[in-house]
């Protein structure tokens, strides 16, 4: 069968599908060209805010009304139960975040005149379900990256959050066998790894990822980048996202002594006021994050930091939202992801008055992306003039003349091309102008001097 995948939401929606791409080619099922020769159509939702869900099953609506097999994974139909089949009574089937390996089998019965499926979990499910496969699409960035989740679940319950109702308790997957999927995918020419789990560097506390050794919990993540740091032919390491109480000594000596793991970190803040913070449940003061940012910063000022931040929340005052905006300064963040606060079912804030206008969060909205606009241009503009090791993605969007690729900060860098670059080459790029987004640069003679993507800044 045709089939195609739309995906909404995080990464690790994004690495679900193609787990579930690789399981449907291995059942025999083609991936089609494009959607209108897709006969299944398969929808990764995200739930994470009501806009993100509309679009989703808007979505699924308009696939079945152009009268196409149709099924929905992800973190809507854990929400929504079976509630789903009344929103939307053609559907084909549901399934629920941590059951998507039985796709391929839902999709046979299906063809063998099976009736339609929801099958949920109870998100006591350990794992197991991510060491699948992916298929390569080779001519794209994809072929040389990865995404490999290693933390399952979110236990941390921020108030306004619905990712722990949808994705269950954290469970670590086991250290060697994320090992051994990082060693063969790097065989297989992946240069790049992302490490995947809501709040990373909780990776290993729940459950003991290393059995049988003698690595502590609180070691299990920074060894697991001291491990894949090792590994030949894999150039970088990233992960995210991360929580400003895994930001310890220990991570700080993890990027001073391994040159693939990149120097860029995910670091949600969600909100500059201590007072919004404890209402949260994030677990930290503004204090306490800047602390966190000022660790990183004192190891290479040039380290990138990003973040996500909540406007409008219940309650949300003039000041505590100018208190956001100066922790966005004193932070000086490279890049910035803003939402308009939005309440789901059966969260805690659910429960307060969602009491900021849609004007005001609207306007709130509007002052941090012009803020981070500005913030974004004059951190860029320390760069001009250095030279940053990029690795190449393909050509620039805007101009395909160009070459595109990031440096270990996830800085976007575009240049000229020299005609004979690959993609997943490493290049060294001067800069030569910044934009608030994006660097632009000369592709600089001299080879590579070393593998890494973390060299320090060359003047
Ligand atoms: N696990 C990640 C966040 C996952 S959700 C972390 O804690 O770092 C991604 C982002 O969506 C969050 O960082 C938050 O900024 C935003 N978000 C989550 N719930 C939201 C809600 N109810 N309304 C608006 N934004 C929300
Ligand atoms: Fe949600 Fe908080 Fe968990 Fe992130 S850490 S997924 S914001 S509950």
């Amino acid at each position: 069968m045709k089939f195609a995948i739309h995906t909404y939401g995080c990464q690790m929606n994004v690495r679900d599908s193609e787990a579930v791409e690789a399981l449907m080619v291995a059942a025999g099922h083609e991936p089609a060209a494009n959607e209108g020769e897709a006969e299944l159509v398969i929808i990764n939702s995200c739930t994470v805010r009501q806009k993100a869900e509309e679009k989703a099953l808007g979505k699924a609506g308009n696939m079945i009304a152009a009268g196409k097999t149709v099924g929905l994974m992800g973190c809507a139909v854990k929400r929504m139960g079976e509630d789903v089949f009344r929103r939307l009574p053609k559907l084909d089937f549901a399934v629920a975040p941590r059951m998507f390996g039985a796709i391929p089998r839902i999709v046979a019965s299906l063809k063998d005149g099976g009736e339609r499926l929801f099958l949920g979990d109870d998100n006591t499910l350990p794992a197991g379900m991510d060491a699948h496969p992916t298929v390569r699409r080779s001519g794209t960035f994809a072929e040389v990256q990865s995404y490999v989740t290693v933390l399952l679940g979110c236990d941390n319950r921020c108030s306004y959050c619905i990712v722990p109702d949808v994705r269950g308790h954290e469970y670590s997957r086991p250290a060697k066998e994320i090992v051994a999927e990082v060693k063969c995918l790097a065989r297989r020419g992946v240069k790049e790894v992302c490490l995947l789990g809501q709040s990373v560097l909780r990776y290993g506390m729940r459950n003991d990822a290393w059995p049988g050794t003698d690595v502590s919990r609180a070691e299990a993540f920074t060894r697991l980048l001291r491990e894949l740091n090792e590994i030949d032919g894999l150039e970088r390491i990233r992960f995210t996202s991360a929580h400003p109480a895994g930001c310890t000594g220990e991570l700080a000596a993890v990027y001073r002594d391994c040159p693939k793991v990149c120097r860029h970190l995910h670091l949600p803040v969600q909100s500059g006021s201590d007072r919004v913070l404890r209402e949260m449940g994030r677990g930290y003061t503004r204090e306490e994050y800047l602390a966190a940012v000022r660790r990183l910063r004192e190891l290479d000022a040039e380290f990138a930091l990003t973040t996500d931040v909540i406007v409008g929340y219940p309650g949300e005052s003039d000041e505590d939202f100018e208190a956001t905006r100066s922790l966005m300064d004193e932070a000086g963040f490279d890049n910035a992801f803003i939402f308009k606060y939005s309440p789901r079912p059966g969260t805690r804030s659910a429960a307060l008055e969602d009491d900021v206008s849609k004007a005001e969060k609207e306007r709130r909205d509007q002052v941090l992306l012009a803020d981070q606009e500005r913030r974004g241009l004059e951190r860029n503009s320390r760069l001009v003039g250095t030279v940053r090791e990029v690795m190449l993605e393909g050509p620039s969007k805007r101009n395909p003349e160009r070459w595109s690729g990031r440096d270990g900060g996830n800085r976007i860098v575009v240049w000229d091309s020299a005609g004979d670059e690959r993609i997943g080459d490493l290049r060294r790029v001067r800069i030569t102008e910044a934009h608030a987004q994006t660097l632009i640069g000369t592709l600089e003679p001299s080879p590579r001097l070393r593998p890494t993507c973390t060299s320090p800044l060359t003047k």
